[in-house]
């Protein structure tokens, strides 16, 4: 059984991750979704709030499972039998980043292996980040986020207003 792992801080998920998850899908028996918790970023939503997201966005397929863990990837990869770990690719700003990632991974676990996906043109712009930035300034986000995810982003900046 083919078990994929896509690791991110998914704050909040856009349809970038969408796209990634879909075809990630069609490349393992089992995809693990899994937010990190010890992230040095500070998040928008808590890790509650963001697995609820995930849920509500990814329901109808049961090879899909989320969680949220800590600690190394590495760790929890070797506890839950991963064969391999998905990471998008958008553009050139994300390639330093991601290879070193992918190199200190192959260190700690040379038999775990990292397969990037390549960004759909129309969301290789897109980031959590860009998201929320835009969204806390009433932007319209309605084309790049699910719409559940669109609710939850007005709900908060809502609130903070
Ligand atoms: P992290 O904090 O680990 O970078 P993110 O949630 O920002 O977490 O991203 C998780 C993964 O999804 C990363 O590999 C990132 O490059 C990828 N990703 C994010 N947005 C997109 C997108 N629009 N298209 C393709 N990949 C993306």
């Amino acid at each position: 059984m083919r078990i994929g792992i896509y690791p991110g801080s998914f704050d909040p998920l856009t349809n970038g991750h969408l796209d990634i998850i879909e075809r990630a899908m069609l490349l393992c028996d089992k995809l693990i979704i899994a937010i990190a918790r010890n992230s040095a970023k500070q998040p928008l939503f808590t890790v509650e709030e963001r697995i609820e997201l995930l849920r509500n966005c990814c329901t109808g397929n049961a090879n899909v499972e989320i969680v949220a863990f800590e600690g190394l990837l590495v760790d929890y990869c070797r506890e839950n039998d991963v064969t391999f770990i998905i990471r998008g690719l958008r553009a050139l700003v994300d390639f330093e980043y991601e290879y070193a990632i992918a190199l200190m991974n192959k260190k700690l676990a040379p038999a775990l292996d990292t397969v990037f996906l390549m960004s759909r043109a129309e969301y290789s712009f897109v980031s959590s980040n860009i998201v929320k930035e835009a969204a806390s300034y009433g932007g319209d986000i309605t084309s790049l986020v699910p719409q559940f995810v669109t609710n939850k982003l007005r709900e908060k900046f809502s609130r903070n207003n």
